[in-house]
């Protein structure tokens, strides 16, 4: 199907009365014409309940007066610069839609890389491995882990309140049964001390200093405080989830972080240091140091 609308796209005219072509077109000022092609999709299967096929077919009059207010809504949102995750209210991850709110990290395709590395390694392993998302945000990691290891039994916490609320949503539309509480990573000691298997994370990593290289849509709209970590300590997390992991995985239990493509070998490095083994760091999709794995 997609790579018939594909080939569709080609070969129609894009005439000024056709869905797709009006929202491209309001769209030039912000997005490449490739991206507002992409978030053109995003917004006509996800807000206006359209698939693609009818976006080139069908023209605006096709819209109700509804649809047509919330369509303009959006696009002055999406002009602004707000990123489309945070206008529809929904991003995708593994294969399952998410709420998200500006109170949580939009989900990032690199993030599915992490998630299907745990499964992969876990699907054949331990009948039922114990397994906790550390900083969880929308709860996307711990939800899909879930999800793809039925017979696990995941935890996962954040610091942010307005974070838990979406994950507990988020695990509860999607049937997914996540034990999610509040925790301070900063503070491995109060966190709970049963065993584990896996430990899972996606802390910030971006130092203060890399923000001017970030795009506005990041910088402007996404939590700071899931994103940033001071230059003098960039580590910080791994640190504190080294020292969690330490007193809290089982003999040959496993450390899954996602890092900072810069800071990928020191960060192996660091949860060496800390005394966790067999550090590795593996690439995401795009080819980037994007993980650290190490065993207790
Ligand atoms: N990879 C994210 C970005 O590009 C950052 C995620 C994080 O800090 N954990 O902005």
């Amino acid at each position: 199907m997609y790579y018939f609308c594909q080939k569709l796209s080609r070969h129609l005219p894009m005439s000024s009365s056709n869905i797709l072509h009006s929202i491209v077109q309001s769209l030039t000022a912000v997005y490449t014409r490739s991206e507002a092609t992409a978030v053109a999709r995003i917004l006509g299967e996800d807000m206006l309940g359209l698939n693609y096929t009818d976006m080139l077919i069908d023209g605006m009059d096709r819209l109700s007066v509804s649809q047509r207010g919330r369509l303009s809504e959006a696009l002055s949102r999406l002009r602004s610069g707000e990123p489309v995750q945070y206008v529809t209210g929904q991003a995708s991850f593994m294969g399952h839609v998410f709420a998200v709110s500006p109170a949580v990290l939009i989900p990032r395709p690199e993030t599915e890389d992490l998630v299907q590395l745990v499964i992969d390694a876990y699907a054949q392993d331990a009948p039922a491995p114990r397994l906790c998302d550390a900083c969880t945000g929308s709860g996307c990691i711990a939800v899909s882990l879930k999800l793809g290891l039925p017979t696990a039994s995941v935890s996962a916490f954040d610091l942010s309140e307005e974070a838990l609320e979406i994950a507990r949503a988020n695990a509860a539309r999607l049937g997914a049964d996540v034990e999610l509480y509040g925790g301070d990573l900063s503070h491995p000691e109060s966190l709970p001390g049963a065993p584990l298997d896996v430990m899972v994370s996606n802390p910030p990593y971006v130092r203060q200093s890399e923000e001017a290289q970030m795009t506005d849509q990041v910088r402007d709209y996404e939590p700071r405080m899931a994103l940033f970590v001071p230059d003098a300590d960039a580590l910080c997390f791994y640190r504190w989830l080294g020292q969690w992991a330490r007193r809290v995985l089982v003999p040959g239990g496993r450390l899954y972080c996602e890092v900072n493509e810069a800071l990928a070998d020191d960060t192996a490095h660091l949860l060496v240091g800390i005394g966790l083994t067999r550090a590795e760091v593996r690439q995401d999709r795009y080819g980037k140091k994007r993980f650290v794995v190490c065993t207790k």
